[in-house]
């Protein structure tokens, strides 16, 4: 990557960790997922809503951890408003291939979740990246409820 881009994803991170978006309770929330990076300490409470037709009609977050595992999950929140199941699960892919593969060029889809590329060459940032996403994968299972996830436990699709 070149060290501008590098620059530009840097403060991008920066931003949504400061100031996260989509951060707070969801009261109505069908489903809360509760994720857990122990490796890092990093904690993300996911909280969705679904519309009847199965698509996310509201989605927020709270919780505490590093810059990356709060920004990636504010990130995540803005690209799933109105997305169906199908399209979550396809982002949730395509996020995973980015912050685990090599690849010269990031589907353009995932918009500013590029940002987060670069935390494939730091392994246990790997997690801090991924732990609003294993929340995200456990909440489109389950439907309503409560639960908790780990990023030390059966790691998914690696
Ligand atoms: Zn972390």
């Amino acid at each position: 990557m070149n060290p501008e881009l590098e620059e530009l994803y840097q403060a991008v991170i920066l931003d949504h960790s400061r100031r996260p978006r989509n951060f707070g309770e969801l009261p109505d929330a069908a489903v809360l997922v509760h994720g857990d990076n122990p490796v890092c300490g990093d904690e993300i409470h996911l909280a969705v809503k679904f519309h009847p037709d199965g698509r996310v009609q509201d989605i927020k977050f709270s919780g505490h951890g590093c810059a990356i595992s709060q920004a990636s999950a504010s990130l995540m929140t803005m690209k799933l408003k109105g997305k169906s199941r199908a399209q979550a699960t396809e982002m949730f892919r395509a996020f995973h291939d980015l912050v685990t593969e090599e690849r010269a060029d990031p589907p353009k889809s995932l918009g500013d979740l590029r940002v987060m590329q670069g935390v494939r060459k730091f392994p246990q940032r790997v997690k801090c990246a991924i732990l609003a996403w294993r929340a995200l994968e456990q909440a489109l299972q389950q439907n309503k409820g409560e639960s908790t996830v780990s990023t030390e436990t059966d790691l998914v699709a690696s």
